[in-house]
């Protein structure tokens, strides 16, 4: 298959007079191709164009969108080779929870609204669905990815990310949850004279392997004036109760 430019650049030659001949010499294209081309000038340019690796780079829209699924990926995503490697596409994998039926949508949504016209399909695994979508340029749009776990490798997020995560602190910590983290009612004893009182209280956690990970989650609720701390190595907690109804506010509790 060949790019839309060497599509609109052909026709143009053509365009100006070149003959099929010439141009199948000076380019290698083949006359059928070419004569394709001619017949069917609405195919040029439809390919789905990237934001990254356009000639002039622009941010991925819409941002909130962007945001959120960029806490997915990083929460607990995974981009792999999708199919034959010489067809350069590639598979998003974000396992759901099927206790979370809520998030399943909101995460095709935000793939839907971040690459419109690719294909999305889920698989059902044991307590989970994985949304799987394929594209050519999830590595323009993640450029996190690479060989190996998230954990083993050092995760920065390329400055463009850095302006929208700045943005979209609530989108991107609300992905970051979704994906890695929980709401739960953490229970907790107060001895009266009268006797035990237990008292409930909602609280978040993040967990992951990646200090790298747990930093940018920690930046992002810093950005909402969310107070946290690590309460294990790899867990940020945040049990406040003002911190957690903020948090409520872009995260919510599962559904
Ligand atoms: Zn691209």
């Amino acid at each position: 298959m060949y790019e839309s430019e060497v599509r609109q650049l052909t026709l143009t030659l053509i365009d100006r007079g070149m003959s099929l001949r010439a141009v199948h010499k000076s380019t290698g294209i083949s006359r059928a191709t070419l004569r394709d081309w001619l017949n069917h000038p609405e195919k040029t340019g439809q390919r789905a164009s990237c934001p990254r690796c356009a000639t002039l780079p622009s941010l991925p829209e819409p941002a909130g969108d962007y945001a959120y699924l960029l806490g997915l990926y990083l929460g607990d995503g995974c981009i792999s080779v999708g199919g034959h490697p010489a067809k350069g596409v590639w598979a998003l994998r974000i396992a759901c929870a099927d206790a979370w039926p809520g998030l399943r949508s909101e995460c095709i949504a935000a793939i839907s609204a971040i690459r419109p016209r690719n294909k999305i399909s889920t698989q059902q695994r044991v307590g989970c669905t994985e949304v799987i979508a394929y594209s050519r340029h999830w590595p323009c749009l993640f450029p996190q990815h690479g060989p190996g776990k998230k954990h083993k490798r050092t995760i920065e997020l390329a400055p463009w990310q850095q302006d929208i995560v700045g943005e979209r602190p609530g989108d991107f910590a609300g992905g970051l949850f979704h994906s890695d983290g929980c709401r739960f009612m953490s229970r907790v004893r107060r001895p009266l004279a009268s006797g035990d009182r237990w008292y409930e209280y909602p609280r978040y956690m993040f967990t992951n392997e990646s200090r790298d990970i747990l930093g940018l989650c920690g930046q992002a609720l810093d950005r909402l004036g969310v107070s946290w701390r690590y309460s294990r190595r790899n867990t940020i907690s945040v049990a406040r109760g003002e911190a957690v109804a903020r948090l409520d506010e872009f995260v919510g509790p599962k559904y």
